[in-house]
C-alpha cells in the first residue's frame, strides 16, 4: 500500500486495521519534508513526532480508536501545541513555546492524531502570499516560480506537494481558501462559531475560524468532523449540535437551488476565472441543479468593510505584544518606554505595522464612527441582504480567486494588489456563513483555478456536497 496514494480516509481506517503503523505514515510524511525543503513550506518537524506515532501504534493494538489514530496532521504556525513554539511567522514570538493546548488541538490528539510538524504562514496571518513571513517565503507546490497564496500558504504548499495527508489553517478574509485554490487543493472556512478559537493565536477575533486542507472534499468533511464544537474557553464558539457532514455527501445536485450572484456576475468578466465559473454553473445545471438570480447589492463592499474591521481588531489584539511577557524583548531596551518601542519596532514586520496603524486611525476618536462604526452597520446590511439572498437559494456559487497563483514578488510592493487578492472570499467571513474552495478547471501553464461554495450559517453540509459533486466533475469540465 503506497502511503501518498492513500486518502486521509483510507490511511485513518489502514492505520487503525494495522495494516500501516503509525511510525511508518508519520516517517514518510517527514521524509517528504526534507526532500522539499524547497519549498520551505514546514518551519519544524517536531522532535517527538516518531516517538508519538510508536505510542499511538501500541495503543492502537491495545484497542485505541479514534478518528485520527496515528495519522499524521501538520499545523499551522498560530496554533498553540503545548510544549511547541508558535512564533506566528513573526520575529516577536521566534521563541514563544505553547503553554497549552488549542481546543483544535486538543480534539485531533484524544482523536489519535501525531501532530508532526507546524508550516509557514504571512506574519500574524496578514498577508495573501506567504511572502511576509520572517522565516522567508514559502513556493507553491506546483510551481515554485509562484506564491503558494496566503496566509496559510504553508499549510496549503505541505498539502499540494503530498508533505501531509492535511493541514490545519486560518482563515479570516480568505487565508484557507485562496492558498487552497493556489495548490489545487480542497480548504473550508467553517461557520463562525463552529470551530473552538481557543488556543489560536488572534487576528481579528469577530470573523476568523481554523479549517481543514485536505486533498480532496470527502477528507475535507471527514477532518472538519475532528474539529468542531464549542469550548468552555471561547464564547464565541457555538454550543448546538454537530451533525455528521459526510452524510451529507449525496454524490448529487439534483432539486438543489444554487444562487448567481449579479454583482459576482459583474465582478468575474474577464478575469481568467471567467471560464471556470461559468462551466461550473453549466454543470451543475445539466445534472439537475436550478440557476438562481440572487443578489448582494453591497457584494463590493465587502473589501473596505473587512480593512476597517480586521486592522481594527488587529490592533487591539496585538496590543500584548510588548515585549514584556511572552514577546522577544529588544535587547538595546534602557526603560519601560524603550522596552515598548523598540521591542515593537525590531518584532513586527512591514505589513504588521501597516495594519496596526491602519487600526489605530479608524478607532481614534473623531474617526471612529465614521470608519469603524461605519463597517460594523455595513457588516449588518451585509447579513441582512444574504438573508433575503438564502431564502430563493440554497448556496452561491462563485470563483475563489481571479486567477492562478501569481509569480514571487508581483504583488509585495503593492499592498492594495494583495489586498484585492480577497475580491471573492472575504464575504463569508463578514457574513461569518461556512466556504469551501474546490479545484475546478485549469488556467496558465494549467495550474489549478479554484471554486467557492457558500452555504447560509452552520450549513457546511449543503457546502461538502456541492464541492464534492464538482469535483467528482472536474476531469471533463473547464480543462484548457
Ligand atoms: N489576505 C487577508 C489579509 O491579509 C486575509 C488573511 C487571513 O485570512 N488571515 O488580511
Amino acid at each position: 500500500m503506497k502511503i501518498d496514494e492513500l486518502s486521509l480516509i483510507d490511511l485513518a481506517k489502514a492505520i487503525s486495521e494495522q495494516k500501516i503503523t503509525s511510525y511508518d505514515a508519520t516517517k514518510f510524511y517527514i521524509e517528504k519534508c526534507e526532500e522539499r525543503k524547497d519549498l520551505n513550506a514546514i518551519l519544524e518537524i517536531f522532535d517527538d513526532a516518531l516517538d508519538k506515532a510508536k505510542e499511538m501504534d501500541e495503543k492502537i493494538k491495545n484497542g485505541f480508536k479514534g478518528k485520527l489514530a496515528g495519522v499524521p496532521v501538520v499545523i499551522k504556525d498560530n496554533i498553540l501545541y503545548k510544549g511547541k513554539k508558535a512564533s506566528c511567522g513573526s520575529r516577536f514570538l521566534e521563541n514563544y513555546v505553547a503553554q497549552y493546548n488549542s481546543t483544535v488541538v486538543q480534539k485531533m490528539l484524544d482523536a489519535g492524531a501525531v501532530i508532526f510538524a507546524r508550516a509557514n504562514m504571512d506574519e500574524f496571518a496578514m498577508g495573501s502570499s506567504t511572502e511576509t513571513s520572517y522565516y522567508g517565503i514559502t513556493k507553491n507546490a506546483l510551481d515554485p516560480t509562484r506564491v503558494p497564496g496566503g496566509s496559510s500558504g504553508g499549510s496549503a504548499s505541505a498539502v499540494g506537494a503530498g508533505l501531509t495527508p492535511v493541514a490545519l489553517g486560518t482563515d479570516t478574509g480568505g487565508s484557507i481558501r485562496q492558498p487552497s485554490s493556489y495548490n489545487g487543493v480542497v480548504g473550508i472556512k467553517p461557520t463562525y462559531g463552529r470551530v473552538s478559537r481557543y488556543g489560536v493565536i488572534a487576528f481579528a477575533s469577530s470573523i476568523e475560524q481554523v479549517g481543514p486542507i485536505t486533498k480532496n472534499v470527502k477528507d475535507n468533511a471527514y477532518m472538519l468532523e475532528v474539529l468542531v464544537g464549542g469550548s468552555e474557553h471561547d464564547e464565541t464558539s457555538l454550543k448546538t449540535d454537530v451533525p455528521s457532514y459526510l452524510s451529507q455527501i449525496k454524490g448529487s445536485v439534483k432539486g438543489l437551488r444554487i444562487g448567481v450572484l449579479k454583482e459576482i456576475e459583474e465582478a468575474v468578466a474577464g478575469f481568467e476565472v471567467e471560464k471556470s465559473y461559468r462551466d461550473t454553473l453549466k454543470m451543475l445545471k445539466e445534472n439537475g441543479a436550478t440557476l438562481v438570480d440572487v443578489s448582494i447589492k453591497d457584494f463590493k463592499l465587502t473589501l473596505p468593510c473587512y480593512y476597517i474591521i480586521a486592522p481594527a481588531e488587529a490592533t487591539s489584539n496585538l496590543g500584548r505584544f510588548d515585549g514584556v511577557k511572552y514577546s522577544r524583548r529588544s535587547p538595546d531596551a534602557k526603560d519601560v518606554d524603550e522596552i515598548y518601542f523598540k521591542s515593537r519596532s525590531e518584532g513586527f514586520g512591514k505589513e504588521v505595522k501597516r495594519r496596526i496603524m491602519l487600526g489605530n486611525f479608524v478607532l481614534s476618536s473623531g474617526y471612529f464612527d465614521a470608519y469603524y462604526n461605519k463597517a460594523k452597520k455595513l457588516q449588518q446590511k451585509l447579513i441582512n441582504e444574504s438573508k433575503e439572498a438564502f431564502k430563493k437559494c440554497d448556496c452561491f456559487v462563485l470563483p475563489t480567486t481571479a486567477g492562478v497563483a501569481f509569480k514571487l514578488g508581483a504583488k509585495s510592493g503593492d499592498p492594495v494588489a494583495m489586498y484585492k487578492e480577497d475580491l471573492f472570499t472575504i464575504m463569508a467571513n463578514i457574513l461569518g456563513t461556512p466556504a469551501i474552495s474546490v479545484p475546478f478547471g485549469k488556467g496558465e501553464n494549467g495550474l489549478p483555478l479554484g471554486i467557492q461554495i457558500v452555504a447560509d450559517r452552520l450549513n457546511e453540509g449543503v457546502v461538502y456536497n456541492v464541492a464534492d459533486f464538482i469535483e467528482s466533475k472536474g476531469g471533463d469540465y473547464a480543462r484548457v
